[in-house]
C-alpha cells in the first residue's frame, strides 16, 4: 500500500538532511527532516479546520513551498488535493469551487483582484491568505500551521483513494475535474523517475507552473521520490532560470516549448550552465528547429515527454540520444503503457479494433497505470474519455515503422483544404525554420472556394520580415506540399498561450472572426 504520503516518509528516512526544498525569494532552504516537519503541521492545521479524509484542499497559488507542501501534506490525511491555474478569472474559479466543493482554499494574496468577490460567494469555504511579497511570512502559516503539532497524523490512506482533482486547461467548454488515485502517482513517479535517470544527487528547478501535472508529477514529484532537491521560482522568467541555474547549480530543468524559445533569446554566454545534465520539454508541440537550437545553443541534452491531465500525464518519451535520429516524434510509450492510432470515428467514441498501418494519421488512444478514474461529477463524459478501456485523447498522429509516435495535431485543430488534409503543426515545423519567426501558429480560414484555406499567424523577431520572404521560404521548402501553404501571413505582436505553453488557437479563429487580428 504505497501512498504519496508513505512515499514522503521514505524519502524523509533515507535522507533526512540532503536538501529538499528550496524558495529563494522565501529565504527558505529545508532538508527533508524539516521539510517533513513543515508537512506535518499544516496536515494537522488541516485536520484542526475540519478537513477529513476525501475533503478537497484547492490552491490557488503561483509556485511556492506551500504548493510543494500542501501536495504532502494533503495526501498525508487522504485530503484531495485540487490546484486551480493561477491564471484563471473569477467566472472560471467559481466554476471549479462550485464543482469541486472544497473545505479550503490556500489563496496567494496578491492575485485577490484576479478574483475579488469570489470567496464571498462561498461562505463555507475558508480561504487561507498566503503572502508572498514578505520573505518566509505567510498569513495562513501563522495563523495556523505554527500554532500545529509537528507529529506525524495518524490517518489510515489506502493507494486506492483518490489524491488529485485536477482541472484540465480544455479549449472547448467547462474544464473538467480528472482523478487521480495515489498508486497512478506513484506509478507515475517511478516511470518518470527513470526515464529522466533521477539520483539523489539532481537538483530540479520548478519554474512551469506546480499546478500543472507536467511539472507536478513528472518532474517535482520523482525529485521527491528519489531524495533530490527541488528549487522552486514563483513564477517563470528567463533570466531568473538562468540565473538560478548558474547559482544553484541545477542538474535538470523541465520548461514548455515557449520558456524554451524564450531562454534562447537571452544573452546566453552569460550565464554558466555546465550544471544542467538534463533539460525536458513537452506539454505542447516543439518544432524540431527549436529543439536543435535548445541543443546547440544551451550544449544540454534533452529529453520529450508527451501526454495528458488524464493519463497521469506521461505516455510517452524519447530519450536523448534519439532526438536527431526520431525529429519530431514525440518517441516510445512508457513502461506499461500500450498506444493504439485508430481510425477516428465521426459520430462517437473511435474503436480501439480499428487499428491503421504505420504511417497513417489517425486518433491516438492510450492505456496504462496512471489512467484516471474519471472526471469528477462526470459519468457520461468519463465513459466516452475511457470507452472500453482506452483513453481517446483527441489527439491525431501516427506510429512509424518502429513504434516511435509522431503527435500530429489536436482532432479539432486539422484544417481540410480542398478536401486535402492540413496537419498544421507539420507547418509551423517547418516555419519555425526560418530564422526571422520567434513564433507561429497555422491553422484554418473559411475559404468559399477551398473550404478552408491554410494561414499563418506570425511573431518575427524583427519587422523586416515580409509575407513575401515567407512565401518564398515555403516555396523552396522540400518538405510542404504546394496545397500545404500559408495562403496568407498575418503579423502579431504575441500569440495566445495558456499555462502550460499551448497555442489557444481557438483565441486566433474568434479574433480572425472579427477581424480584431
Ligand atoms: P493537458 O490537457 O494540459 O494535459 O494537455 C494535453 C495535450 O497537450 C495533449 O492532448 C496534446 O495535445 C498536448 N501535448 C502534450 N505534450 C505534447 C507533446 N510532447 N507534443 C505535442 N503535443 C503535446
Ligand atoms: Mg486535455
Amino acid at each position: 500500500n504505497l501512498t504519496l504520503g508513505l512515499l514522503f516518509e521514505q524519502t524523509v528516512n533515507k535522507y533526512p538532511n540532503k536538501e529538499a526544498l528550496v524558495d529563494r525569494s522565501r529565504g527558505i532552504r529545508w532538508t527533508y527532516e524539516q521539510w517533513d516537519k513543515e508537512v506535518n503541521k499544516l496536515a494537522n492545521a488541516l485536520i484542526g479546520s475540519g478537513v477529513r479524509k476525501g475533503d478537497r484542499v484547492s490552491t490557488f497559488l503561483f509556485n511556492s513551498y506551500e504548493l510543494g507542501t500542501v501536495y504532502f501534506a494533503a495526501a498525508k490525511i487522504g485530503a484531495i488535493i485540487n490546484p486551480i491555474n493561477f491564471r484563471l478569472r473569477a467566472d472560471e474559479v467559481s466554476y471549479i469551487l462550485n464543482d469541486a466543493k472544497p473545505k479550503i482554499v490556500l489563496f496567494e494574496q496578491a492575485l485577490e483582484p484576479q478574483i475579488t468577490k469570489v470567496h464571498e460567494q462561498f461562505p463555507s469555504i475558508s480561504f487561507w491568505y498566503i503572502d508572498v511579497s514578505t520573505p518566509s511570512y505567510a498569513a495562513y502559516y501563522h495563523d495556523r500551521v505554527k500554532a500545529a503539532e509537528s507529529t506525524p497524523p495518524t490517518i489510515e490512506v489506502s493507494e486506492n483513494d483518490i489524491y488529485a482533482i485536477m482541472y484540465t486547461s480544455g479549449t472547448t467548454g467547462r474544464p473538467k475535474g480528472v482523478m487521480h488515485r495515489h498508486s497512478n502517482m506513484v506509478e507515475q513517479s517511478l516511470i518518470c523517475k527513470s526515464a529522466l535517470s533521477v539520483t539523489p544527487d539532481d537538483i530540479g528547478l520548478v519554474t512551469a507552473p506546480m499546478f500543472h501535472c507536467a511539472e507536478l508529477h513528472c518532474c517535482f514529484l520523482p525529485r521527491v521520490h528519489a531524495g533530490a532537491t527541488n528549487i522552486i521560482i514563483h513564477h517563470f522568467d528567463p533570466k531568473v532560470v538562468l540565473n538560478t541555474v548558474k547559482e544553484e547549480k541545477v542538474s535538470l530543468l523541465f520548461a514548455a516549448p515557449t520558456m524554451w524559445n524564450m531562454i534562447l533569446q537571452e544573452d546566453i554566454q552569460l550565464y554558466d550552465l555546465s550544471s544542467l545534465r538534463l533539460g525536458l520539454y513537452g506539454a505542447a508541440p516543439m518544432a524540431p528547429a527549436l529543439v536543435n537550437a535548445c541543443k546547440e545553443q544551451l550544449g544540454i541534452d534533452l529529453v520529450q515527454a508527451y501526454g495528458m491531465t488524464e493519463m497521469g500525464p506521461a505516455i510517452t518519451f524519447l530519450g536523448k540520444d534519439e532526438q536527431l535520429s526520431k525529429a519530431g516524434s514525440a518517441g516510445k510509450a512508457c513502461f506499461n503503457h500500450e498506444i493504439r492510432v485508430v481510425r477516428p470515428n465521426e459520430s462517437g467514441p473511435s474503436e480501439p479494433e480499428d487499428l491503421l498501418p504505420a504511417g497513417e494519421v489517425g486518433e491516438i488512444i492510450v492505456k496504462g497505470p496512471c489512467m484516471m478514474v474519471g472526471y469528477y461529477n462526470r459519468e457520461k463524459a468519463s465513459e466516452e474519455a475511457m470507452y472500453k478501456g482506452w483513453y481517446h485523447s483527441g489527439d491525431l498522429g501516427y506510429l512509424d515503422e518502429d513504434g516511435y509516435l509522431f503527435v500530429a495535431d489536436r482532432v479539432d485543430d486539422m484544417v481540410i483544404s480542398g478536401g486535402e488534409n492540413v496537419y498544421p503543426r507539420e507547418v509551423e515545423d517547418v516555419l519555425y525554420e526560418h530564422e526571422g519567426i520567434l513564433d507561429v501558429a497555422v491553422l484554418g480560414e473559411p475559404d468559399e472556394f477551398w473550404g478552408e484555406k491554410v494561414i499563418a499567424i506570425v511573431v518575427r523577431k524583427n519587422q523586416n520580415l515580409t509575407a513575401d520572404e515567407l512565401e518564398y521560404f515555403c516555396k523552396n521548402s522540400e518538405r510542404l506540399a504546394p496545397y500545404k501553404r500559408p495562403r496568407r501571413y498575418v503579423f502579431v505582436e504575441e500569440l495566445p498561450r495558456n499555462a502550460s505553453g499551448k497555442i489557444q488557437k481557438f483565441l486566433l479563429r474568434e479574433g480572425l472572426a472579427s477581424e480584431t487580428i
